[in-house]
């Protein structure tokens, strides 16, 4: 089977097979039209021969006639050639040569010049004539069938034309048909060639691709190698680890009975260190009870720079029973009366006056010192009990000193209260290690002319001093509170020391407003510490009071009574009584009397809960070493001796001091225990009993 060709192939070919048939035309005689016109010309050569011969009137007319010979003899064109006239074929229809040699034959009889034939050969002349007309009608009969054959060509031609004018017309449409092909396929051609480039342009982004993914490729074969050598590495390392391990299985089995018997012997040593630190809270209170649960401590300041120095012996330190190793308790002071005379006129000899305390700090003391000495009382507060540290003495005696310290930043003179707070949360920290967890809260007021002002007031209220109240944290509650205060939670010594500057700060801009006012009122630092053993369920609370009281200096009598004075002497009054609220309150503690005069000053009220019972108080006496304060010293030191009960010599049991409870703890394991006598914020959860 003949394989199937493109149109536009078979177009070619059958334009390359037709082409001698579109030619054919050019090797036959005539078209149509021109043979017929062919034909005319043969009748105009032949219609003069006709006429001579049918008239026969002169040679000249035959001569001129045959001029047109040559016409005959023209070589019809086919269509398509050019119209020059070109050499008759040598191979055209034998009449032509007939005929050309009829044409010539005119010529040649006028060129032979035939032997005129005298006018009277006639018959010679009519020969001639029959001789040419012979020779005539032998052309006109080669012409004639030339002609019927140039009719007959001319026929095959017409047809041949005509088929071909249909083939033509079928390869017209062939050919359209085709270029509409051609046309497809050059659109297709371009499509495709966009589409060739765009796919050459994803080949080279793919071939990109390739060669990155081969890149990486390679990089994971060797990072593959490196893991397998690793892993190979690894295996070897694994069996020996699992043989290491299979022997150290039994090791850890054994360790674990051990860890067991460790652990079982932890929660007994646990158990021991818990009924251990329930024993040595109670021994620590026991302890502090024996020393008193009121305690007063005397402090006298050193001479500053530019106060006339005592008149010696003016201010004695007698050592204790053991000699000078014992810590001095006893104060002696000389005092020249000069209002007592002798009846001789000669000066009575001074006064000794002498005091005993539980202890006696004389001017060299340093705050380290007497920390020392209270800081039994502050792991006190951190057990559970209320604890009350005062200090009390004329202005200028040193109670600020004593309780803030002296100019900041100089660790050496820092105060109780941070000393105090320094060492609470260092030890909270160390019994967070027994399961204690510890809060504390702390604010900071003061009291002037029975008014209740905070000292931790910030932003409008700072300095201002508005109005606080001691209020009952609710109905049938012990908890006290002071309404408008805030109650600032602390957690390390930084915080105290911002809320000391603060607090020293209200002070100094309520001093520019009333003269002197720190020390016309008294400041009350309150820090209230919870601890909670979650794991026992044990709770603590208690507060811890520093309380700077006002100076307890008395008016001049004699001073005249200007309006500064008035409100003056108001302010001592106010103070007076306070102070002497705070004897009789510590007295009436002391002799266990029924009635205790809490409500008789505002500083007793804020602190009833932390005075009494278990609570633990601890005066400083400051006394100024200046002879010419001698009689407020003398003051001072009366107030104190009132308040003070010396231990028991004996110490022979807790009930030495008269102010013990029964002991909170309960040994046996009775749970939460919860101190009386609470002053608690009131976002401070606890259930006082
Ligand atoms: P108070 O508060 O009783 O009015 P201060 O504490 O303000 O008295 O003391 C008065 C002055 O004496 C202050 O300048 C203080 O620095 C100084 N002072 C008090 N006690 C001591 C002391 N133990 N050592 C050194 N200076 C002291
Ligand atoms: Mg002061």
């Amino acid at each position: 089977m003949e394989p199937q060709r493109s149109p536009l192939l078979e177009v070619k070919g059958n334009l390359e097979l037709k082409r001698p048939l579109v030619k054919a035309p050019s090797r036959l005689p005539l078209s149509g039209s021109r043979f017929k016109r062919r034909l005319d010309q043969m009748e105009d050569i032949l219609e003069p021969e006709k006429k001579r011969t049918r008239g026969l009137d002169t040679t000249t007319k035959f001569a001129t006639s045959h001029h047109r010979a040559p016409v005959i003899t023209t070589v019809p064109q086919t269509q398509g050639q050019t119209a020059a006239p070109k050499v008759p074929k040598k191979t055209g229809p034998r009449c032509s040569t007939a005929v050309a040699t009829a044409a010539a034959a005119p010529p040649k009889l006028g060129g032979k010049k035939p032997s005129k034939r005298p006018g009277w050969d006639l018959k010679g002349q009519l020969c001639d004539l029959n001789a040419e007309l012979k020779c005539y009608r032998e052309r006109t009969q080669t012409l004639d069938q030339e002609n019927q054959q140039l009719r007959d060509q001319l026929r095959e031609a017409q047809q041949q034309a005509t088929a071909l004018g249909a083939e033509r017309r079928t390869l017209e449409g062939e050919l359209a048909r085709v270029q509409a092909q051609a046309e497809q396929g050059q659109q297709e051609l371009e499509n495709l060639s966009a589409r060739v480039l765009e796919l050459e342009e994803r080949l080279g982004t793919q071939e990109g691709l390739v060669q990155e993914l081969q890149k990486e490729q390679l990089g994971l074969q060797a990072e593959r190698r490196e893991l397998a050598t690793r892993l190979e590495e690894q295996e070897r390392r694994l069996q020996t680890s699992e043989a290491a391990l299979s022997g150290s299985q039994a090791e850890v089995a054994s360790l674990r009975q051990e860890a067991a018997a460790q652990a079982t012997l932890l929660a007994e040593r646990g158990e021991r260190l818990h009924g251990l630190e329930m024993e040595r809270r109670r021994l620590h209170n026991q302890l502090q009870e024996l020393k008193g649960n009121i305690r007063v401590f005397c402090r006298v300041r050193p001479v500053l720079p530019g106060e006339p120095t005592p008149p010696p012996g003016f201010l004695l330190f007698p050592s204790g029973p053991a000699g000078s190793s014992d810590p001095p308790t006893h104060l002696s002071l000389l005092r020249c009366d000069e209002r007592r005379g002798t009846l001789s006129g000669v000066p009575a000899p001074p006064t000794r006056h002498d005091f005993s305390f539980d202890r006696v700090f004389p001017p060299g003391s340093g705050q380290d010192e007497v920390f020392e000495e209270i800081a039994m009382l502050v792991q006190s507060a951190l057990d559970g009990y209320p604890v009350c540290i005062f200090a009390y003495g004329q202005t200028g005696s040193g109670k600020t000193f004593t309780m803030e310290g002296g100019p900041a930043g100089d660790p050496q003179v820092e105060g109780l209260i941070p000393r105090a707070l320094r060492h609470l949360f260092s030890v909270a920290q160390e019994l967070s290690g027994q399961g204690w967890t510890y809060s504390f809260v702390a604010s900071y007021v003061e009291i002037y002319n029975e008014t209740v002002r905070d000292l931790l007031a910030t932003g409008t209220r700072k300095g201002q001093g508005g109005e606080c109240e001691i209020r009952r944290a609710g109905p049938g509650s012990e908890e006290l509170t002071v309404t408008n205060a805030r109650y600032v939670p602390v957690s390390c010594e930084k915080e105290v020391e911002t809320l000391l500057l603060l607090a020293r700060q209200n002070r100094a801009v309520a001093r520019t407003a009333q003269n002197e006012r720190s020390s016309r009122s008294h400041s009350v630092f309150q820090l209230q510490i919870s601890g909670e053993h979650a794991g026992r369920g044990l709770q603590c609370a208690a507060p811890l009071n520093l309380v700077d009281l006002a100076g307890s200096e008395r008016l001049d009598p004699g001073l005249a009574l200007g309006p500064g004075e008035r409100e003056r002497l108001r302010e001592t009054q106010a103070i007076n009584s306070s102070l002497s609220t705070l004897g009789l309150v510590i007295m009436a503690l002391s002799n266990k009397e029924s009635h205790v005069p809490y409500r008789n000053s505002k500083l007793t009220y804020l602190l009833q809960n932390s005075l009494g019972g278990s609570a633990k108080m601890l005066m400083f006496v400051n006394i100024s070493p200046l002879e010419e304060n001698v009689s407020e010293s003398l003051n001072s030191l009366r107030f104190a001796s009132k308040v003070w009960l010396p231990p028991s010599p004996a110490l022979s049991g807790p009930l030495a001091t008269g102010f013990l409870h029964p002991h909170p703890f309960c040994p046996s394991g009775q749970g939460t225990f919860i101190q009386k006598g609470l002053t608690m914020a009131n976002h401070l959860q606890h259930t006082p009993i």
